[in-house]
């Protein structure tokens, strides 16, 4: 198994302050017409609206996105590239973030006050950020705090969280990390010193929301050992753990997954390449354990991206990730055979509540002069939630 990530997201990134409170209370309604799905007239209505905003608004497609809204996209990647690329581009009044919930905020945190991030879709959430509520870590602190054990942990979020957990994170001295740079937040959390108070034992770090990654990184990539991550359950008392499970543990990982990812199998594994002669395992880390030890190579959704861009024609390449993105690259390399690791598994639900007839309508409202579905985050929340992460991007290479 082979995991190898660059030191993309340290690159440098202007992080521009934040939208007011009179901004956040304007414009939320939610007037109009959603188009039928049946509309033929949909792409066109699309592009004649984009066309009339011109670069008052920027589109961002994130990579799981369904093809008929990634065609409008202006740009398209992960989440953290897309806050980056949108903070970039200060002269769009309207950002236009074909994502998920938690991304839209981190878009709003990253973008200047002028500009307005615009969510589709409202239902569009994130199962795995809906995971981590703020009043749970709260709770599972306080427990830290009581066993006198928070000046030693520090909290880290994966950017998959609310900006209420990434503000929780930044007020308390951790860091945000993505699936490229995990490896580098973790080992930066475990070489901190001590807060006031401290006990003086190892440091231990709290990892916010997908256990997956969290045990991932530490094992794989850190070393540790299986025994030295212990799950947090919010649904349970005490987080189903005891007090000395808390002392010894080296990770603290909160019991929060992907409903995609979280879906693939050893079983998948084992089919595909009794299937498949040679075939390459290429899957997320917010798979299970058992399942990136049984793959090939594993990496982010822009490692995915690259590996199958450098594969040789004629390679056979099964892949654990979300289904848009495969058939996506299977299209794009018609050398190579790119093929879904599952078929039980399939597209995020979440993120396919945004499709043609909710980013036409999100258009036209602003080509009408009406924002609809914008998404706000407020001031303090914001402002720790920058702490968390700047820190990210101060991360040593
Ligand atoms: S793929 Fe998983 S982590 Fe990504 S938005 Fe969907 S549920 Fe959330």
């Amino acid at each position: 198994m082979t995991w190898a990530e660059p030191s993309s997201t340290a690159t440098a990134l202007l992080l521009l302050g934040r939208g007011s409170d009179a901004d956040s209370e304007r414009g939320v309604e939610c007037p109009g017409d959603l188009p039928a799905p049946s509309d033929p007239s949909l792409v066109a209505r699309a592009a004649a609206a984009k066309a009339a905003l011109g670069s008052r608004v920027f589109v961002l497609g994130h990579h799981y996105q369904r093809d008929e809204v990634i065609q409008f996209a202006d740009v398209t990647g992960d989440s953290f590239k897309l806050a980056r690329d949108a903070a970039a581009r200060p002269e769009a009044e309207y950002i236009v973030f074909c994502g998920v919930h938690f991304m839209a905020e981190s878009a709003d945190i990253l973008t200047s006050d002028r500009q307005r991030v615009i969510l589709p879709d409202l239902a569009a959430g994130c199962s795995m950020a809906d995971m981590a509520a703020l009043p749970q870590v709260e709770e599972a602190w306080d427990r830290l705090a009581e066993l006198g054990l928070a000046a030693d942990t520090v909290p880290v979020t994966y950017m998959n969280s609310s900006a209420d957990i990434k503000g929780f994170v930044g007020r308390h001295g951790g860091v945000v990390c993505t699936s490229s740079n995990a490896e580098r937040a973790l080992r930066w959390a475990f070489d901190r010193p001590a807060g006031p108070g401290a006990a003086g034992g190892p440091r231990r770090v709290l990892f916010l929301p997908d256990q997956h990654l969290g045990r991932n990184t530490a094992v794989l990539q850190l070393g540790f050992a299986l025994d030295d991550c212990v799950l947090y359950d919010p649904h349970k008392p005490d987080g189903g753990l005891t007090e000395a499970q808390l002392r010894e543990a080296r990770m603290i990982l909160w019991r929060g997954h992907c409903s995609v990812h979280g879906r693939f199998s050893l079983d998948s594994v084992n089919e595909v390449r009794s299937r498949v002669s040679g075939v390459n395992v290429l899957v997320h880390p917010e798979c299970k354990h058992e399942v990136v030890i049984a793959a090939d190579y594993v990496g982010s959704t822009e490692y995915i991206i690259r590996t199958l861009d450098a594969a040789p024609p004629g390679s056979a390449w099964a892949v654990g990730t979300e289904l848009n993105l495969v058939r996506r690259l299977a299209n794009a390399h018609p050398d190579k055979q790119v093929m879904f690791l599952d078929r039980a598994v399939c597209f995020c639900s979440t993120m396919n509540r945004i499709d043609l007839p909710h980013l036409v309508w999100a258009l036209e409202e602003l080509v009408a002069g009406r924002v609809v579905n914008q998404i706000t985050v407020d001031e303090e929340t914001a402002r720790y939630a920058r702490v968390a992460l700047d820190q990210m991007l101060a991360l040593p290479a």
